[in-house]
């Protein structure tokens, strides 16, 4: 062979991992090379992806135990758990992950490196460990999969200690009574109702308009009025001026105005959490020498393929940008592998028809068009709407708050998109996304035996809800219903 290896890839989250074990199928030859010196498998299992939701599992069950069995003397969830015993409930689950990452590479025969990669070359890799010692490997191809990191904040320090960002937020000795949020995306959301479900009486500050604002407005309405009744205060249009800690008071405080007021106010707080937008991490990987090209701050320009500008070296994950998430990160280096080593031909772009998840309390997930979209795009739609309190499993697990939302066309009920928020949002999405990856209709949930009582009933009801207002509209549904 005229190389060390078939490919090295360089990180090992998501996109390199799925690199690597798809690389091995088709019986190459693999090296990942990890910075971190004890850690495997990046953002996603030691500081995003996992944590993160094991958190909020632990905080969903903390939350629905209180609200079918209340506390007798009253007290909130930060007085009787401690945050030393929520962590330990992540623990064995990053342990878990962690084994079986390791277990994937040993059975498949993967070889790491742990240093630094730095590329020095079209086809060599130079990996610069803890003792600075250097090494150098050959391959045909190249994976750049190093992922992001969280920006910095313009007008205040994280310190770790007083201001969090969101690793940080994962070795919290104790559960705040007060959170400010500074962000307005999916990880603040998340974080905000994880913590609210807590007992912490959150606020975001949020940079931006309007929070998420990709979503269906109705969507968006139901999320204003859950955040209302958990008392999470969400402040947008707003700019920190200052953070500084009131000895007296012994708090934090944040000064921010508002845009619109333009006036300065001040927000006390126990701990402050930033969220800041992603930077791909490509300090020190020699991409200039080589003229790879990048836009913005350095995500990396890819073509369909994940090819970059020098053909044999590719990237995938959070390092070519958006939607810089795991799941996407998993299909994109498994198809980078695909284009390197197998039939391009056979390649199904998955990336169309995304389903985006929002692991906050309660999930939220949609797919496809929303109805503004769609009618922006001239389509004749109809929304069929369920809500999870006429469901009886969502009452069965005290979890009614909630909806699913079809958009079908109205000539032959093709279904365009789902969207959801209500418990198990993440999951129910993976339905709708498969009738309609098959062109099918609404007709599905209406004519097949769905298992009872489940959260899925909601397509059932959603779409006789829809066929009503079509109905009403003036288009007789029988008949399209009985039209094959
Ligand atoms: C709090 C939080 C919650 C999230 N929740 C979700 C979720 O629910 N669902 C979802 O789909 N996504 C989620 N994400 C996003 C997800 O974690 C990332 O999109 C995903 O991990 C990106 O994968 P990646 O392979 O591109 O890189 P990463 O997972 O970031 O891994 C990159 C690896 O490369 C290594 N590295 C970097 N530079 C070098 C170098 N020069 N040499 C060697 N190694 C290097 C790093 O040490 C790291 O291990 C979340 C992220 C965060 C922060």
């Amino acid at each position: 062979m005229k190389f060390d290896y078939d490919v090295i890839i360089i990180g090992s989250g998501p996109a390199g991992f799925s690199c690597a074990m798809q690389s091995t199928k088709f019986d190459k030859k693999v090296l990942i090379v990890e910075a971190n010196d004890t850690k495997m498998g990046g953002s996603w299992i030691s500081k995003g992806t996992v944590p993160s939701k094991a958190l909020r599992s632990a905080a969903k069950l903390i939350q629905s135990f209180q609200s079918q069995f209340a506390d007798d003397k009253g007290r909130k969830p930060y007085q009787q758990f401690r945050m030393e015993d929520i962590m330990k409930y992540k623990s064995p689950i990053l342990e878990s992950k962690n084994r079986n990452y390791v277990d994937d590479i040993i059975k498949n025969e993967v070889h790491t490196a742990r240093g630094w990669g730095r590329i020095i070359g079209n086809n060599e890799v130079e990996v610069i460990d803890n003792m600075k010692q250097k090494k150098k490997y050959t391959a045909e191809y190249i994976l750049i999969s190093t992922g992001s990191r969280p920006s910095q904040p313009k007008n205040f320090k994280i310190d770790h200690k007083q201001v969090l960002d969101y690793s940080t937020i994962l070795e919290l000795t104790h559960i705040p009574r007060r959170l400010v949020i500074i962000g307005g995306g999916i990880i603040t959301l998340e974080y905000a109702t994880t913590f609210a479900a807590l007992g912490t009486r959150v606020t975001i500050l949020n940079e931006s308009n309007e929070m998420l604002p990709f979503l269906d407005e109705e969507i968006k309405n139901h999320l204003a009025s859950i955040l209302k009744s958990k008392t999470i205060q969400v402040v947008n249009n707003m700019t920190v001026n200052k953070i500084s800690y009131n000895d007296l008071r012994t708090c934090s405080e944040v000064l921010y105005h508002t845009k619109d007021e333009d006036r300065l106010q001040v927000v006390e707080t126990d701990q402050i959490l930033f969220v800041g937008s992603k930077v791909p991490n490509i300090d020190n990987l020699g991409l200039e020498d080589l003229n790879i090209k990048i836009v913005d701050e350095g995500t990396i320009i890819t073509d369909v393929s994940y090819q970059t500008s020098v053909p044999n070296i590719y990237a995938a994950g959070d390092v070519i940008g958006q939607p810089a998430l795991a799941s996407a990160s998993f299909l994109q280096g498994r198809l980078a592998s695909v284009n390197m080593f197998g039939n391009r031909d056979d390649i199904v772009d998955g990336t169309r028809d995304m389903p985006y998840g929002i692991y906050s309390i309660p999930e939220i997930s949609g797919i496809g068009f929303t109805e503004k979209q769609a009618v922006d795009l001239g389509l004749e739609v109809t929304v069929g709407r369920a809500y999870y309190k006429s469901m009886t499993r969502a009452s069965l697990n005290h979890d009614t708050d909630g909806m699913l939302k079809l958009v079908f066309r109205n000539d032959n009920l093709k279904l365009v998109g789902v969207h959801i928020i209500g418990e198990q949002a993440s999951e129910m999405v993976h339905i709708g996304q498969a009738v309609m990856a098959f062109d099918g209709d609404i007709k599905y949930f209406i004519e097949r035996v769905l298992n009872y009582p489940t959260y899925a009933e909601a397509y059932k009801i959603a779409a006789f809800n829809g066929l009503n207002r079509l109905h009403k509209s003036g288009v007789k549904y029988k008949k399209i219903l009985d039209k094959k």
